[in-house]
């Protein structure tokens, strides 16, 4: 039963907060549960009792069956759990263990603030294996700064008595560690020293909680404090070696590796977690305390309700979308995949609801910012896609791409925009290069003014946004890539017949021209050579400015004098009565599925262009309405190895827009992977636009055309580019006889991508542009 009302996808949720108990004996001030916007608890029961315990229990089993998780982790909360006492206790760990240990791992922990720890306890959480966390803040001075009893008495030496018995030998197994919320006004080194003498196995550190409406104490009007006082703990840290793991940091290491941050502080990790109260109502995470009366909230109660039911809600689900569930502003920021937009409560604002970046945004830019420069990090910045709802588009794109109509108009938006995305990376590249080569860019930033179409032209080229990634992966470990920029400053300087003299890489003896053409020394040595381009002339020397190959003209029609040196021109072929680059030449061209082929030989080159002419010819008949989108969408075809036994090899590469890679085949064979590959093109030009899934769902589906599960983006990538191949065997299969291998393949390939479609509708990955795209496609296999 869902009681959200939309047929929302049932996540797994792993992680539970039981609040055992509602009152606590300390009177913290900072303390989210009383002091902050939400006073529920008022109403609540003082402690959870056992027919509560039951049906959660229950309810956690259950949910854990119906999804097969392996481990499910519950954490005891309050208030303060060890009011309880030791025998009900005993009871709730009892019926916790009892009932969902049979069916999933139970890795039980409590947070606790470690006042009434004794060895009655701690015997307890031994025979029940449970972690226990203590929250202290520092040494006397800053614990006391705002963990006090009711009457204003410190609690610091209870709690640091209640830590000393944890950290006896019979109970050391159960410490999970010390968690501290930061004081910007506590000393960060006294701080960090006292909680690193209590010797916990794992140190948290907390920023307080705080909302847009209730913003962050920053005292002094100081910009970042909290970076500040997160930098000052984290240098004496690792000064001391690291003397036990500190999660933030930790965390954001890791993410700065690519890696998971393991946490929902900071990352974009799901946040499968839910609370429940003593009364047994589900609650959503409970730092929403912070944000408003009631935020908490859901409305349903572990007696009526099942975990499915819970997982549905919108502030539920939202927290399990990474990068989709975040504000437009942290979609586009450089830190985003470390940051993950922090902890969802701290963005709330009154009117926006959390459709904000954190509260602690400056800190949380500065901190992170501040470590990678520290660890030498430079993670290649990921460009958020801009758009989930297809806003950013133009009308009727989205559906018009779905429906597999693509048109000229839609191919041309698609090759604007990645022309501004490969302007972009060339300008990223640029700051990035060694200064060496900096006369490239200074020629292509002029050429840019004389010439602006012949640069756009190059940029064009798919090669070049190949080595632009490739460029900036490799920043300042491989001068030689950064060097290629002299190339397409060169080439473009070449087709622009702009009087310039440039010097440009050797690499193992080739001195290259993107789509323009190569020279081959007789030794594969490295070094430079010159470019010199005069009115109606281009020469390339090399040592002691000896000519190597000149040009009295275009290159594409004039007559190459070549001394010293092999001239290898970049060809073209007829395709559609127009012309498409055969790209056997470029160094960035080997980045598809299988190995590009080696400079093709003139034979082999004319039997590739009777190949071309009868695809084209092919396309025409069986994707009349997609023809020419394709011919004006294609750039470039590579060819590729062909495969031994002889079976067909295409593949597109992600940074190569408008270009195919194909091995030989006979025509109707190559036009149905030129048509393949195009969707591919075109799909992946889409998704730099607009976000059609959620990048960290990590669920695989199931296709008719493999035999693995495949992750989403492959399946949207599959179902696109069989819409079109379904097409063009609906149109064989009208010329042929019935039960030809063309209807069955028809029949086939429209089973495949419907199913495909189906399954990419209910997997819950979708965006809401992701879902109209994929409702179009499945509308088309109707037609
Ligand atoms: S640093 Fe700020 S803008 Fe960037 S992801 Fe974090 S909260 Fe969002």
């Amino acid at each position: 039963m869902s009681t959200s009302g939309s047929p929302g996808v049932a996540w797994p949720i792993s992680q539970y907060v039981l609040k055992v108990h509602s009152r606590c004996d300390l009177a913290c001030d900072h303390c989210y549960v009383y002091e902050h916007a939400d006073q529920t608890w008022r109403g609540q029961p003082m402690f959870m009792d056992t027919r509560t315990v039951a049906a959660v229990a229950g309810r956690i089993a259950d949910h854990a069956s119906a999804h097969r998780l392996p481990s499910v982790s519950v954490v005891l909360h309050g208030g303060e759990p060890l009011l309880l006492g030791p025998t009900r206790m005993r009871e709730i760990l009892a019926a916790l263990r009892q009932r969902i240990e049979p069916v999933s791992r139970l890795d039980l922990r409590m947070q606790s603030n470690g006042v009434r720890l004794s060895e009655a306890y701690c015997d307890l959480f031994v025979e029940y294996d449970v972690q226990v966390g203590v929250s202290l803040d520092g040494d006397r001075a800053a614990n006391d700064r705002h963990r006090r009893f009711a009457n204003g008495a410190s609690s610091h030496a209870q709690a640091m008595r209640g830590i000393g018995m944890l950290r006896q030998t019979a109970y050391r197994r159960q410490f999970a560690g010390i968690l501290c919320t930061i004081d910007v006004d506590n000393d960060p080194i006294a701080v960090y020293e006292a909680l690193r003498a209590a010797q916990p196995p794992r140190l948290d550190l907390l920023l307080p909680h705080a909302t847009w409406a209730n913003p962050p104490y920053r005292p002094d009007g100081r910009g970042t404090p909290y970076a500040d006082w997160l930098l000052a703990v984290h240098d004496r840290w690792t000064a001391d070696g690291r003397p036990m793991p500190i999660r933030l940091f930790d965390s954001l290491r890791s993410t700065a590796a690519g890696g998971r941050s393991g946490n929902e502080w900071v990352g974009l990790d799901p946040a499968d977690l839910v609370v429940v109260e003593t009364d047994g109502t589900w609650e959503k995470v409970d730092s929403l305390k912070t944000a408003y009366d009631g935020a908490p909230a859901t409305g349903l109660s572990v007696f009526t309700h099942t975990v499915d039911d819970v997982s549905v809600l919108p502030d539920i689900a939202r927290r399990q979308t990474g990068l989709a569930g975040l504000a437009a502003q942290c979609r586009g920021c450089p830190v985003v995949r470390q940051c993950g937009g922090g902890l969802f409560a701290h963005r709330y604002r009154a009117g926006t609801g959390f459709d904000n970046p954190s509260a602690y945004c400056v800190d949380l830019k500065e901190l992170i910012v501040s470590l990678n420069a520290r660890a030498g990090v430079e993670p290649v910045p990921v460009p958020a896609p801009v758009d989930q709802e297809g806003r950013d588009l133009p009308d009727g794109l989205l559906d018009r791409l779905g429906s597999g109509r693509t048109d000229p108009d839609a191919v041309r938006f698609l090759a604007e925009s990645q022309l501004s995305i490969t302007r972009a990376l060339l300008v990223a590249v640029a700051d990035a290069a060694p200064t060496s080569t900096r006369a490239g860019w200074d020629l292509l930033a002029r050429l840019d003014q004389e010439a602006p179409e012949a640069v756009a032209e190059m940029l064009r080229h798919p090669y070049v946004r190949v080595w632009a990634v490739d460029a900036l992966r490799q920043a300042g470990s491989d001068a030689a890539t950064g060097a290629h920029l002299s190339c397409v400053a060169a080439a473009t300087a070449v087709r622009a017949g702009v009087t310039v003299q440039l010097d440009v890489p050797v690499r193992s003896g080739v001195i290259s021209l993107p789509s323009i053409g190569a020279v081959t020394l007789p030794e594969p040595v490295t070094g430079s050579a010159t470019l010199t381009v005069t009115p109606g002339a281009w020469t390339i020397s090399h040592g002691h400015g000896r000519t190597l190959v000149r040009f009295d003209g275009d290159p594409d029609t004039a007559e190459p004098h070549v001394s010293g040196g092999r001239w290898q021109p970049s060809r073209r072929l007829p395709f559609g009565g127009s012309t498409i680059l055969f790209e056997d030449l470029d160094p960035y061209r080997d980045c598809h599925d299988w190995k590009a082929a080696e400079r093709v030989a003139a034979p082999a080159f004319a039997r590739w262009g009777e190949a071309m002419a009868a695809a084209w010819q092919a396309i025409e008949a069986d994707l009349p309405h997609q023809a020419t989108a394709v011919r004006m969408g294609l750039r470039a075809v590579v060819p590729l190895m062909d495969d031994p036994d002889g079976t067909m090899r295409s593949s597109t590469a992600r940074q190569a827009f408008a270009s195919v890679g194909v091995a030989r085949a006979d025509g109707p064979a190559t036009a149905m992977m030129i048509v393949h590959e195009f969707q591919h093109s075109v799909l992946g030009a889409l998704l730099d636009l607009c976000d059609l899934y959620t990048p960290e769902h990590t669920g695989r589906l199931t296709v008719g055309w493999r035999a693995d599960p495949r992750p989403v983006e492959g399946v949207l990538q599959g179902t696109y580019a069989h819409l079109a191949i379904t097409e063009m065997w609906r149109y064989r299969a009208r010329r042929a006889q019935p039960g030809s291998v063309a209807h069955q393949r028809h029949q086939q390939y429209r089973t495949w991508t419907a199913d495909a479609a189906d399954a990419l509708l209910r997997c819950g990955a979708l965006t809401p542009a992701g879902e109209r795209f994929v409702h179009r496609i499945a509308e088309a296999l109707t037609r």
